[in-house]
C-alpha cells in the first residue's frame, strides 16, 4: 500500500497510508495547500492534484429560484367555489347553494341539462304512454316509439319511471337528469 508524505507549510508528515490521508482530509487536518509525495512521484504536488484532489468545501448552491416559482406550484386542490347563482363560496360537495339554492356547478354530479326529476317523473307517471317525458327531455324518436309500442305494453314505462326517479334518466345530448326541482 502507497505511503504517503505530507507536507504542510514546509513540515514534512507521515508516512500515512491511503486511507488515512483521506481520513485527515475528511476531518480537515490537511489544508487544501498541502503538498503531498509518496514513491514513486517525481516531486512534491498539490494535494488537489493527487487522486485526493479535495472536493469543494460545499456543494455547489443551486442556482436561485426563479421569481414566479410559486405561481409556478399547482395551485391546491379546491374545495369550494363561488355560487353562480349568489357569488357566495359554496363547498364543492352540496349539490345546491345552501344561501340561494341555485345548482352546484362544481359538484360530481352536476349535470349542465336544465331539465328536472319531478317534471319529467310526473309526465312519466300521467302521460307515459304517451311518451311526454321522452318528449320533455327532448328525445322525440323514443317518444314516438313509445306510443306505437303501447310504452312497451306498460313495461317501459315502468322502467322509465324508475331510471327518472333514481336520477339516471338522460336529456337529448345525454346528460344525467339528476336535479328534483
Ligand atoms: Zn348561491
Amino acid at each position: 500500500m502507497a505511503e504517503w508524505y505530507i507536507s504542510v507549510g514546509g513540515v514534512r508528515q507521515g508516512p500515512y497510508p491511503t486511507a488515512e490521508v483521506q481520513r485527515l482530509i475528511a476531518e480537515g487536518s490537511i489544508p487544501p495547500e498541502a503538498h503531498v509525495w509518496r514513491d514513486g512521484m517525481v516531486e512534491w504536488q498539490p494535494l488537489s492534484q493527487t487522486e485526493f484532489g479535495i472536493p469543494p468545501l460545499r456543494p455547489p448552491l443551486p442556482p436561485p429560484m426563479p421569481y414566479p416559482a410559486m405561481q409556478l406550484s399547482p395551485p391546491p386542490p379546491q374545495s369550494m367555489y363561488p355560487c353562480r347563482g349568489c357569488g357566495r363560496p359554496i363547498h364543492v360537495t352540496a349539490a345546491a347553494c345552501p344561501h340561494c339554492g341555485a345548482v352546484n356547478e362544481h359538484h360530481p354530479d352536476y349535470s349542465p341539462t336544465d331539465k328536472r326529476i319531478l317534471i319529467a317523473f310526473v309526465l312519466c307517471f300521467f302521460l307515459g304512454g304517451l311518451g311526454m317525458h321522452r318528449f320533455y327531455v327532448g328525445k322525440w324518436g323514443t317518444a314516438i316509439l313509445m306510443i306505437v309500442t303501447l310504452a312497451g305494453l306498460g313495461i317501459w314505462w315502468l322502467v322509465d319511471m324508475i331510471i327518472i326517479a333514481t336520477g339516471n334518466f338522460t336529456d337529448r345530448d345525454g346528460n344525467k337528469i339528476t336535479v328534483w326541482l
